[in-house]
């Protein structure tokens, strides 16, 4: 998921994943419980009015840019502030960029009709993070998050609406990071849906990888 730009409407993080290492990112507005991160949400509510700004001055549109690489752009805030979906509304009055999303969060699938429509618009992808498909282990390292079979629904949903989707099982949280801590094999049960033409599997390095079976 390489990128040169990166958005993220919301700091701090509800769904508080236990291996997040933007947890820290709080400790800037001085707050030193790193459990604040996942009760102290700021929402950027300027974000969109400043991005149509940024936009209108981009020269290389063919820098890539990411949504949501240190925060769930569609967590529980987004819900009531509605901050991501103005911002891809933004997105969708121009043409031509690079340009991606990464989430946990079904709530993306609310949006699925702006996205077919930047689709048409943009080079897009959605990334859908899914660390484990053991619920209950899912259930403690994202306690607050769509558990794995939610976000595999919300993947097909995308999937079907012709919107591209891949699952990955790194959040961009700990691969802008660099985290050697998140779980890897041991966890990984052997039921991957296959992935249509519209969906993959990515693996950590960004590079596209076989589904297992
Ligand atoms: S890992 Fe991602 S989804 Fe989980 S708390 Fe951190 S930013 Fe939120």
């Amino acid at each position: 998921m390489p990128f040169a730009w990166t958005i993220n409407p919301y700091r701090g993080c509800e769904f508080g994943c236990k291996y997040c290492f933007a947890r820290y990112t709080h400790e800037f507005m001085e707050l030193w419980d790193g459990r604040d991160f996942e009760r102290k949400i700021y929402a950027k509510v300027d974000a969109p009015e400043l991005l149509r700004a940024e936009l209108r001055q981009v020269r290389d549109k063919g820098l890539p840019i990411a949504l949501g690489t240190a925060t769930d752009p569609y967590q529980p805030a987004e819900k009531h502030f509605r901050i991501t979906r103005q911002m891809l509304e933004v997105f969708a009055e121009f043409a031509g960029l690079d340009f991606s999303l990464t989430t946990k969060s079904v709530l993306i699938v609310r949006d699925r009709e702006l996205i077919e429509n930047i689709t048409a618009r943009h080079r897009f992808g959605v990334h859908m993070t899914v660390t484990t498909l053991d619920e209950r282990l899912a259930r403690r390292l994202e306690p607050q998050a769509p558990t794995p079979a939610k976000r595999l629904e919300a993947v097909r949903a995308l999937a079907r609406a012709g919107i591209r989707v891949v699952v990955r099982r790194r959040c961009a949280a700990a691969i802008t990071t660099g985290s050697s801590r998140m779980p890897r094999r041991s966890i990984w049960p052997r039921a991957w849906p296959r992935p249509d033409k519209h969906s993959g599997i990515f693996s950590r390095t960004g590079r596209p990888s076989t589904p297992r079976s």
